[in-house]
């Protein structure tokens, strides 16, 4: 049976900024059959729920694991040390559990895939891959957004 990563919102667990889980029937279609690990890249960084909305500025996930960006909360917060840390242990217990491929939350600055927002915090989107999701790809994985 094929192993995913799934963002763990999509799971029904209530991690994202706002306390909330996330409702995706694309998710639940994604998942159908494979074995789905849940996991939440900003919580095992070390992010509180909720915590604040943040968004990659002046660039994208992978300008974030290059060093040429920041992901910064609506309150200016830096807290890309914390997105950096989950994307790396997001990608550990990927490989740990064998998976070959993710289904991670669309237009997050952590799972967001092919799209994100664009740092301006005024709903913008620009493209790109959240900081989690650059990872994965650049060891091999499928990632594909659920909105
Ligand atoms: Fe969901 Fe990913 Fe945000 Fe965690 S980091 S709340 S899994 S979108």
């Amino acid at each position: 049976m094929e192993t995913i990563l799934l963002s763990a919102c999509l799971s029904g667990v209530p991690c994202r900024y706002d306390g909330r889980a996330k409702e995706s029937a694309f998710a639940t279609e994604a998942a159908e059959g494979k074995r789905a690990v849940p996991f939440c890249p900003e919580t095992a960084g070390g992010l509180a729920t909720p915590r604040r909305p943040a968004e990659i500025m002046g660039g994208d996930g992978d300008d974030v694991l290059d060093g040429r960006a920041r992901v910064v909360d609506d309150q200016g917060t830096d807290v890309t040390e914390e997105f950096v840390e989950g994307a790396h242990r997001a990608l550990a217990v990927a490989r740990r559990t064998g998976c070959t491929g993710a289904v991670l939350t669309a237009r997050s600055p952590s799972c967001g895939c092919g799209e994100i927002y664009d740092g301006s915090f005024d709903g913008v989107l620009r493209p790109g891959d959240g900081v989690t999701a650059a990872l994965l790809r650049r060891h091999g994985m499928d990632v594909r957004a659920a909105h």
